[in-house]
C-alpha cells in the first residue's frame, strides 16, 4: 500500500513538473515571437469561428483560448510581474487585428485590457494587486468589467451599490445590468460606492476573482451585434478582503486610465471592423471591375469608405501618441483639454467607423446586404452599430458641453 502511494505521489510530482516545464516552454515560445505576429495567428482562429460565434451568440472560446496559449492576455503587464510590458499602442494594434476577424473577440480583449491597465497603473503599489498580476500572467486570467448598474445606463461616474466593510473583509451586492462574458471570466473589476454613507460619485474600483463571487442571471443577451460578447445581466454577490480595493480613488483612475484607455482600445476594435468592411467592398468592386472592365457605379462609395478608414486610423494614432506622451503626468492627464479630447475621441471614432461601414455597404450594394454572399457586410454593420451606444455618444457630449464653453479657438493650425 505504502509502495503504491509512493508511486502515485511520484506520478503527481512528474505531472506537476511536466506542467511547469510546458508553461515555461510556452512562455519562452511566446516571448520569441512578436506580439503582432501572435495577434495575427489569433485573428486567424477568431476568423474561423466568427460566423458561428455571431449566429449562436456564444463566447468565442477557441479564440480566447488561443490568446491565452499565446500569452496575449498578459501582454501589457510589466515584465517584473511576468508580462511583456507592451505599450498601449501595441495593444490597440492587437484590437485592430482581432477586430478585422471577429468583433466580439476583439471587444472582449479590449475590455480585458482596460481592466489590466487600471490595475497596472493604479495597483502596483499594493501587494494584493501585485500577486494578482503575477497570477494573471501565470494563469492567463480573463477580467470582465462591471460599471453599468440598475437603471443608470452608461453613467460610469455614479454607483448605487456600496462596499460594506466587516473588519478587514468587504462585501458588495450589485445589480449589474450588463457584464460582457461575465460567466466566462475569471474575475470581475467593478466600480462601487465607497461606503453606505458616501455620495454616488465617491467611488472605488475593486478586483474580485472567481472564488470571491456568485452571479445570478437577471437577463440574457440576444443583441443585434457584438453577439459573442455575451453581455448578460447578473446580480453580483461578492466577498473579499479590503486589500482588493485599488488604493487610488475611482475619480483618478477614471480620468487617468479608464476613460482614455477604454476609448482607445474600443476605437482599435471599431477600426478593425471598418477595415473588414472596406476589404469586402474592395473585393466586390475588383470583381465587378474585372468582369466588365468598367468601374461599377458603387465604386465612389469605396473611395469614400477607404478615405474615412484612413481618417479613423490617423485619429487613433494621433490620440494614442497624445495619451502615451501624457501617460505618466497626472497634471497633463487631468487637464480639461486632454479629458475633452479623450472623451470626444470615442464620439468621433465611432461616427467615422459607422460611416466607413455604411459606405462599404453602399459600394457592395445587394451583395453586401445579403447574408449569403461572399461580400456580405451585414455582420460588420450590426457589430459597428454598438459603437455609438457603448456609453452613449449623447451622454459623452452632454458631459463635455461645459468644458467646450471654457475653451478658446486656436489662432494657429499648429496650436
Ligand atoms: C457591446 C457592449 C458591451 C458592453 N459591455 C459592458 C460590460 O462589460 N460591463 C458594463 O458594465 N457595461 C457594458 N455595456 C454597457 C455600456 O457600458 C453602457 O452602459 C450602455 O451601452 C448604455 O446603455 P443605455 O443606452 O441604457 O444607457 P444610457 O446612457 O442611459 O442611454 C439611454 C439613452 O439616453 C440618452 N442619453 C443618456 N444620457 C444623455 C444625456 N446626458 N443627454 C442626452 N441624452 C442622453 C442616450 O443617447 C440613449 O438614447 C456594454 C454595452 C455594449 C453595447
Amino acid at each position: 500500500m505504502a509502495l503504491q502511494e509512493a508511486e502515485e505521489d511520484r506520478q503527481v510530482a512528474r505531472r506537476t513538473v511536466r506542467g511547469i516545464i510546458a508553461a515555461a516552454t510556452k512562455r519562452q515560445a511566446a516571448a520569441s515571437e512578436s506580439l503582432a505576429n501572435r495577434a495575427q495567428k489569433i485573428a486567424a482562429v477568431a476568423a474561423a469561428h466568427a460566423a458561428a460565434v455571431d449566429s449562436n451568440s456564444c463566447f468565442p472560446s477557441e479564440a480566447i483560448d488561443a490568446a491565452r496559449a499565446a500569452r496575449l492576455l498578459s501582454a501589457a503587464v510589466p515584465v517584473e510581474f511576468g508580462g511583456e510590458g507592451a505599450k498601449l499602442s501595441e495593444i490597440v494594434d492587437v484590437c485592430y487585428r482581432l477586430g478585422r476577424s471577429c468583433a466580439s473577440t476583439a471587444m472582449i480583449y479590449a475590455m480585458h485590457q482596460t481592466k489590466v491597465a487600471c490595475v497596472v497603473r493604479h495597483g502596483v503599489a499594493s501587494a494584493w494587486h501585485q500577486r494578482m498580476l503575477r497570477r494573471l500572467c501565470n494563469e492567463q486570467i480573463l477580467l470582465a468589467s462591471s460599471t453599468t448598474e440598475g437603471k443608470a445606463g452608461g453613467d460610469v461616474r455614479n454607483s448605487a451599490a456600496p462596499i460594506e466593510r466587516r473588519d478587514q473583509r468587504i462585501a458588495l451586492k450589485r445589480q449589474a445590468t450588463v457584464i460582457s462574458y461575465g460567466e466566462a471570466a475569471d474575475g470581475i473589476v467593478t466600480t462601487a460606492r465607497r461606503a453606505a454613507d458616501a455620495a454616488s460619485s465617491d467611488q472605488v474600483l475593486v478586483v474580485f476573482l472567481k472564488d470571491d463571487y456568485t452571479l445570478t442571471k437577471l437577463s440574457g443577451w440576444d443583441a443585434f451585434g457584438m453577439r459573442g460578447t455575451c453581455g448578460e445581466g447578473f446580480a453580483l454577490d461578492a466577498l473579499g478582503s479590503a486589500e482588493q480595493i485599488l488604493p487610488a480613488s475611482y475619480d483618478k483612475i477614471h480620468a487617468h486610465t479608464m476613460l482614455p484607455v477604454a476609448h482607445l482600445v474600443w476605437s482599435g476594435v471599431w477600426a478593425g471592423i471598418a477595415a473588414a468592411a472596406v476589404e469586402r467592398a474592395r473585393a466586390f468592386v475588383r470583381k465587378a471591375h474585372g468582369g466588365s472592365g468598367a468601374m461599377p457605379p458603387g465604386a465612389t462609395h469605396l473611395t469614400r469608405a477607404s478615405a474615412s478608414l484612413r481618417t479613423l486610423r490617423n485619429l487613433i494614432n494621433a490620440s494614442l501618441q497624445r495619451f502615451e506622451a501624457a501617460a505618466s503626468d497626472p497634471a497633463a492627464l487631468e487637464a480639461i483639454d486632454f479629458q475633452t479630447a479623450m472623451a470626444m475621441h470615442k464620439v468621433s471614432a465611432s461616427e467615422l467607423a459607422v460611416a466607413t461601414v455604411m459606405s462599404a455597404m453602399q459600394a457592395a450594394g445587394i451583395a453586401g446586404y445579403r447574408n449569403d454572399s461572399e461580400f456580405s457586410i451585414g455582420r460588420q454593420l450590426r457589430d459597428i452599430l454598438s459603437s455609438p451606444i457603448m456609453i452613449s455618444n449623447d451622454r459623452i457630449m452632454a458631459n463635455v458641453a461645459a468644458a467646450t464653453l471654457l475653451g478658446s479657438t486656436p489662432t494657429s493650425l499648429r496650436d
